[in-house]
């Protein structure tokens, strides 16, 4: 993962859409179904309303206040 970052980064300074384009491209890629935090099956409730979800229920709210700290913060 470390080598993804690295390319990122190098990808933001080159060119910031390029990076956009991956982004929004692993963003869109469909949910297998299983949390990729905690490993536990997604609410299938949950993915009939977002069949992107990644994450359960508990571990999306948690990620969604990672989310609003790093924005107040920044990623770093
Ligand atoms: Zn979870």
């Amino acid at each position: 993962m470390d080598e993804i970052d690295c390319a990122a980064e190098r990808i933001e300074n080159f060119n910031s859409s390029a990076l956009q384009a991956v982004l929004s491209r692993m963003s869109q890629a469909p949910s297998n179904g299983i949390c990729r935090s905690c490993g536990a099956p997604i609410e299938t409730e949950r993915l009939a309303a977002n069949p992107r979800a990644r994450n359960c229920c508990e571990c999306a709210a948690e990620e969604e206040e990672m989310a609003r700290r790093a924005k107040l913060c920044g990623p770093r």
